[in-house]
């Protein structure tokens, strides 16, 4: 039975929530509306906000347009003074931060640092980048001629953000897309308004500090609607869209449809590959933080493990034995590593989840129950869940977001990767070997098809240096590091004329 905590008081979870709204600049006395934010922790309400209305949309991304206006003939380096400021400005207020992710989502605070220690990340990462918005110059086929290619600041983007990283993903949007000379409109989850308004006062208060258009940043808390509006806006070049598949599959045809331009991460359905030569030891760790962590709510959270038959059961068994010690319950006390799921509705895809394995022939040999709701009945912890499957049925195919790993056996290689593949989702993937061929044919053409393939490592955690995101129904984007900063600028193509003569490409004969 694993170890779990006694939940905070109410009155101490609104206590702490003003006291981060504050220090962060968000003034939560002076600021009440009808909808209530609530906390998993003990399903507390922690205050009531107004909210913006779909309505509200044109004034916003027409103010956001003037600002790109004046911003997109700011030095690109002077551009990365701002970012850098709100780096600093992060790292002073990381632990507020972190406190209202833990408090609306339901993070340890070790996870909520850690999210907010990507922004930091992501912030130092677009400095640099404002430096190197390198374009490229090629050998022109006519004599006299030069051609270049040269990225300018693309227009407004839209950032409609998840619940589970509350602001980390904003971040990666918004340092990326003002380094590059664009604006932001951000409509972050409904279910984390606070973490949300506490990093856009952050990021208001860097504006002000270097004199940047106030407008370069602005935040629309309220319903999926109003994501909608922002979707639909001609005024809006691009939509960066983070969340459900089954909000992807709504957002993108719209963002199509208008001829704007869409970055989608959305679901995924993680697996790792255990081989036979894998080092066990290193296994258990690597898939218990990746399936637990965050009480199995991130988009990279393992949901299968597909182990070689000669250790399947071992690996079944160490896991058992690991998942039996989990600590659950106050995210925010010290010890605990599973925190609550976000909301009752994540509880019930739990269980039918469970239930339909069940029923597709497979065991729950760890976990699975719920826990801590003589404490708190509204919120909803659970102990996190191994099923033993002999195959991989159609409930194993779908994302539950919520702690379930499923542990499936392979015989050959080709097996494994085939069942890694054969799934909706396409974004992250890892395999335990000890044997370099078997893990260069996973990386290479043949291996997993997912966006993330990583070698003796979990599958969540991704580092902000590298480009994220999935493939197939993931949705296909790519944000952060590398060179995603393509999607956030128009790219030009020039060509310059030096000969005072004019021959035409081709070597086309048009004179007159
Ligand atoms: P969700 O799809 O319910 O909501 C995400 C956001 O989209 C919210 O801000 C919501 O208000 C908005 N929204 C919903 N419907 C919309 C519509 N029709 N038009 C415009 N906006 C709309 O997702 P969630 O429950 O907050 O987050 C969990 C999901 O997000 C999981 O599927 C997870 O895998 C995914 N996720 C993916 C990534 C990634 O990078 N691939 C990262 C985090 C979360």
């Amino acid at each position: 039975m694993s170890p779990i905590s006694q939940l905070p008081t109410s009155e101490e979870l609104v206590r702490r929530a003003d006291q981060a709204a504050g220090a962060c600049g968000v003034d939560l006395a002076s600021w009440r509306g009808e909808h209530a934010v609530g906390s998993p922790i003990n399903g507390a309400t922690l205050h009531s906000l107004p909210w913006a209305t779909a309505a509200d949309v044109d004034d916003v991304v027409e103010r956001a347009r003037t600002a790109f206006r004046v911003w997109r003939t700011v030095p690109a380096p002077a551009r990365g003074a701002l970012v850098q400021r709100f780096g600093r400005l992060l790292e002073e207020h990381e632990d507020d931060l972190a406190a209202l992710i833990s408090l609306e989502v339901g993070k340890i605070t070790s996870e909520a640092r850690g999210e907010v220690q990507e922004m930091i990340d992501i912030c130092d990462f677009a400095v640099g980048l404002s430096r190197q918005l390198y374009g490229r110059t090629m050998p022109s086929e006519r004599p006299g001629h030069r051609l270049m290619e040269t990225w300018h600041p693309l227009g407004v983007v839209g950032v409609i953000s998840a619940f589970n990283f509350p602001s980390a993903v904003w971040s990666w949007n918004t340092a990326i897309a003002l380094v590059c000379g664009d604006t932001v409109v951000w409509k972050p989850s409904e279910l984390a308004p606070l973490t949300a308004a506490a990093s856009a006062a952050l990021l208001q208060r860097a504006i002000g500090e270097v004199g940047a258009p106030a407008d370069v940043s602005q935040l629309l808390i309220g319903a999926p609607d109003v994501g909608e509006a922002l979707v639909d806006h001609t005024g809006v070049a691009l939509v960066s869209a983070t969340g459900s598949t089954r909000m992807g599959r709504a957002v993108g045809p719209r963002v199509a449809n208008r001829f704007g331009r869409s970055i989608l991460e959305l679901g995924g359905n993680n697996a790792a590959v255990v081989a036979p030569s894998a080092d066990l030891g290193l296994v258990a760790r690597g898939v218990v933080f990746a399936a637990a962590g965050t009480a199995g709510q991130r988009c990279t959270t393992l949901r299968r493990v597909i182990a070689h038959r000669s250790v399947v059961d071992e690996v079944v068994e160490s896991l058992s034995d690991a998942y039996g010690r989990l600590p659950i319950g106050d995210p925010m006390a010290e010890g605990t590593l599973v925190g609550p799921l976000i909301h009752g509705r994540a509880l019930g895809a739990m269980t039918a989840a469970l239930d339909a394995a069940t029923d597709q022939g497979g065991t729950v040999v760890a976990g699975g129950a719920r826990v801590l709701e003589e404490q708190a009945a509204d919120a909803y912890y659970v102990q996190p869940a191994v099923v033993r499957m002999e195959q991989q049925t159609e409930i194993v195919t779908q994302e539950t977001f919520a702690p379930i790993l499923y542990v499936l056996p392979y015989d050959t290689l080709e097996e494994a990767i085939a069942i890694n593949n054969a799934v909706p989702q396409g974004l992250s993937s890892s395999i335990f070997t000890g044997d370099q061929a078997e893990a260069e044919v996973f990386l290479g053409p043949e291996g997993s098809d997912c966006g993330i393939v990583n070698v003796n490592i979990g599958t969540s955690g991704a580092e902000i240096g590298g480009a994220f995101g999935g493939e197939k129904e993931t949705g296909g984007g790519r944000e952060s590091g590398s060179d995603s900063w393509h999607a956030y600028m128009r790219r030009a193509t020039n060509t310059v004329n030096y000969s005072g003569e004019l021959p035409l490409a081709q070597g086309v004969d048009f004179s007159v």
